[in-house]
């Protein structure tokens, strides 16, 4: 409900700058001061499966630039659209980039099995003869990010993403990593990195707190219990993002039930007091430590309180 009233009136949703009838509550005020609102779910990254970290997170057109650098690649005219897997001309036909080639069976699930023509390596042999620090475009594909991190310590803005990568726990998976063999956990912390590899760490503002670059607005977003189906390590993980995101001078919301989440917020506003039809009105609100001053005023504030008294021994 508030993604969906401010989406009706922040930036680039309302170009129109119709009047959208406020729902389900009477009033919104202040959303004039966020620039931009986003839901940031669990749903697959990028619109077709052949999306994967590097072209989702964006640092993919960089290695491809890398690749169309390179002295072999100069003298064959090749340029950076060279190495695409997406596109037609340096990626192998056999399997139109995708490594895979999927086998139809009856009455049985697809079959999944390496490309015959190019091995796996998505590329034309023409193009997979191109070495950039002796790997191959195919090689870089295949990489896991803690490789590439080390492979790209001098390329600052790819090494940036990488990293953040890196930081939240998804130092695992390959840099080709394809969209459906992503979990809904890693394809939203995918997200997230996608969104903090926007905010430069460079560009500190007057007290020293890093800002936003100018093209940025103040984002607001919105997660819907996203622990759902997450190990206590990534949940872990997860709120160092968050609080990444609101350091940039973001606004985070989060629909949650889990302890550690609402512990770690600076303001909590408690929907009760019971769930469903009997609930609906604020019950409690405040900073965690504020809120549990009267433990008995809901069911959050009661289980927080414990919660809190457990962690501080
Ligand atoms: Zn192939």
């Amino acid at each position: 409900m508030l993604y969906a009233n401010l989406a009706h009136r922040v930036g680039e949703h309302n170009k129109k700058k119709k009047e959208v009838p406020i729902l389900g509550c009477r009033d919104l005020k202040g959303w004039q001061q966020v620039g931009r609102v986003l839901e940031v779910d669990q749903t697959p990254i990028g619109k077709t499966p052949r999306s994967c970290p590097a072209t989702y997170v964006g640092f993919w057109d960089a290695i491809r630039r890398l690749f169309a650098e390179v002295s072999e690649a100069r003298m064959r005219g090749y340029t950076a659209s060279r190495f695409s897997f997406n596109t037609k001309g340096g990626r192998c036909e056999g399997c139109e980039g995708q490594g895979i080639k999927r086998i139809e069976m009856s009455f049985l699930p697809d079959v999944k099995i390496t490309c015959e023509v190019c091995g796996g390596f998505r590329f034309s042999p023409e193009t997979l003869a191109v070495r950039f620090k002796s790997k191959s475009i195919g090689d870089i594909l295949a990489m896991s990010v803690d490789e590439a991190v080390e492979f790209f310590s001098a390329h600052t803005s790819i090494h940036h993403a990488l990293r953040l990568l890196q930081e939240v726990g998804l130092g695992y998976l390959t840099l080709g990593q394809q969209s459906p063999t992503l979990s809904g956990g890693e394809a939203q912390r995918i997200k997230l990195v996608t969104e903090l590899a926007k905010v430069r760490g460079d560009n500190t503002d007057a007290g020293g707190r890093p800002g936003r670059t100018g093209t940025q607005r103040h984002t607001l977003y919105v997660l819907d219990e996203p622990t759902v189906g997450l190990h206590m390590a990534d949940v872990e993980k997860l709120i160092r993002v968050l609080h990444r995101l609101v350091d940039a001078g973001n606004t985070v919301v989060v629909i949650e039930h889990n302890l550690d989440v609402i512990a770690d917020a600076d303001w909590i506003i408690d929907l009760g007091p019971e769930g469903g039809d009997a609930g609906g009105r604020i019950v409690a609100q405040g900073a965690p430590t504020a809120v549990i001053k009267d433990r008995n005023r809901s069911h959050t504030t009661r289980v927080l309180a414990e919660f809190l008294a457990e962690r501080s021994v």
